[in-house]
């Protein structure tokens, strides 16, 4: 009997072994592959490029399906559900978004502040160069490009492009310190607007959701896609752990000098990445067990595949087909849940990101010998918490909205490349945590609206979303009566 337990334990979850036995390998492949090349030899561009072509492979699959994942899985979710019901769900994920990203921004601020990292630490020069993606903005600029790629003019161009302000500098004076005197233009810049696209999914599903008897076809239609979207999401996650292993050991073989650039921004990486993994894996799971009585370490289990994707990919968008499966086959989500909130909260609930930006720009500031008043540390808090909203589910997008934290104490955008060393990895611990709470959340918003949700009536479309949200139920009285 109990080996049968165990077979079937492990046949339910061989896929979540794999990958994370895939990045272990990938950190075992890449630290031992490292050593090959003679002393102070690197292993060149070229042959990383062909380790990394597997891992890129199934990158590049997952990248595929963020847009008809998001579309369909919005207009279909949202347009099940009625309006004043979308509008409790969508109130209660962003009520959810909104308290765990402060309370991640404070863990950063409290922690950053006690250890102080950046008294006496050594300045490291990344290659900011190398990126290039520093812009000159200014906070207002960013958050009002934000609502502006809410609102895409064309939704076709949404899908490969957004919307940047771009500052150019008086022709009097082209060294002008001050950015509000400079020349203010637009231009489209490659990226996929999920946000805008997000919007106009919703929006669209409200429609369907309207018009009731009069759209069924169409609403049918979309969440029949949404299956078939997720039906091949199923099969590319058979892929993770071949993915994640080459996509872990092709980074680790890129990197400089690991021992050097840890020596220097040690203690601030420890902060940022202590910080990250408490509040992902101590100050959520007990949020969540509070909420809802169920089980934290269970939950955190069945996503093990969403985690090992979100470290080995650095991208929330991209994990995102991977969370959703976890999440609705193993935690047994109702999906009129996870496909509504899941697809924003990868968009814009970042708790990662956002303790991160906090300590960041609060470490640079202590480097360069500032001292901040509380009214500087306040700014800080708003702006991180803004600047986390304001970035993409893309790899090290926190970086690039740092810019505008530290505007705000007055620090050059260029200060960034500080810290650039070790963000490749605390970007994964981000990742990580970001997919973690856009999960939590999702999990918590479907607790409480369980009751609405069972009460729709169930019709040939809606059955099969039905089944999930009765098995939800019948685990969780499991669980409260077990304990
Ligand atoms: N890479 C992160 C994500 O996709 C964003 C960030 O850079 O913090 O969630």
């Amino acid at each position: 009997m109990r080996r049968e337990h165990i077979r079937l334990f492990m046949r339910e979850n061989l896929l979540t072994f794999l990958t994370i036995g895939g990045v272990i390998l990938g950190i075992v492949f890449g630290m031992g592959l490292r050593e090959v090349p003679a002393e102070g030899e690197k292993w060149s561009p070229r042959d990383v490029s062909y380790i990394n072509f597997i891992g890129d492979t199934f990158l590049r699959m997952l990248k595929a399906l963020i847009l008809p994942l998001i579309i369909t899985s919005l207009i279909a979710a949202v347009g099940s559900l009625d309006l004043s019901l979308s509008g409790k769900i969508g109130g209660r994920a962003v009520l959810y978004y909104v308290i765990t990203t402060v309370m991640a921004v404070i863990l950063g601020i409290v922690l950053v502040l006690l250890v102080k990292p950046g008294r006496g630490a050594e300045e490291s020069n990344g290659d900011i160069g190398a990126k290039g993606e520093m812009r000159n903005v200014t906070t207002a600029d960013t958050l009002l490009d934000l609502v502006r790629n809410m609102f895409p003019p064309n939704l076709v161009q949404a899908c490969l492009q957004q919307y940047q302000t771009v500052l150019t500098p008086p022709k009097t004076n082209p060294d002008e310190p001050d950015l509000t005197l400079w020349t203010v233009g637009g231009k489209f810049s490659e990226g996929m607007n999920i946000i805008g696209l997000v919007v106009a999914s919703i929006v669209f599903g409200i429609a369907l959701s309207a018009l009731k008897e009069d759209a069924q076809m169409v609403l049918k239609f979309f969440q029949q896609l949404s299956h078939t979207v997720m039906k091949i999401t199923g099969w590319v996650i058979w892929l993770s752990p071949v993915g994640v292993l080459f996509l872990v050991t092709a980074k680790l073989l890129e990197m400089e000098d690991l021992g050097e650039v840890f020596g220097k921004l040690g203690l601030y990486f420890a902060v940022v990445a202590g910080g990250i993994l408490f509040h992902g894996f101590v100050v959520l799971p007990l949020l969540f067990f509070l909420f809802t009585h169920k089980n934290p370490v269970q939950f955190v289990a069945n996503m093990g595949q969403a985690i090992a994707t979100a470290f080995g990919t650095s991208s929330s968008s991209a994990t995102l087909p991977v969370t959703m499966q976890c999440l609705e086959e193993k935690n047994h989500i109702d999906p009129r849940v996870s496909r509504f909130v899941l697809p924003i909260g990868a968009t814009i609930n970042m708790d990662g990101t956002a303790l991160y930006e906090a300590v960041a720009a609060i470490f640079i500031a202590q480097l360069r010998g500032l001292s901040l008043s509380f009214g500087n540390i306040l700014a800080i808090s708003i702006t991180a918490t803004a600047a986390s909203i304001g970035a993409a589910g893309i790899p090290q997008a926190g970086l690039v909205t740092l810019v505008m934290v530290l505007d705000t104490v007055g620090l050059p955008a260029e200060d960034v490349s500080l810290i650039i060393a070790v963000d490749w990895l605390l970007d994964r611990f981000r990742t990580v945590v970001n997919v973690l709470g856009d999960s939590f959340g999702a999990a918590i918003v479907a607790h409480y609206s369980q009751n609405e949700l069972t009460a729709i009536p169930v019709t040939e479309v809606t059955e099969k979303y039905q089944k999930n949200s009765l098995a939800y139920s019948a685990e969780t009285v499991l669980f409260e009566e077990r304990l």
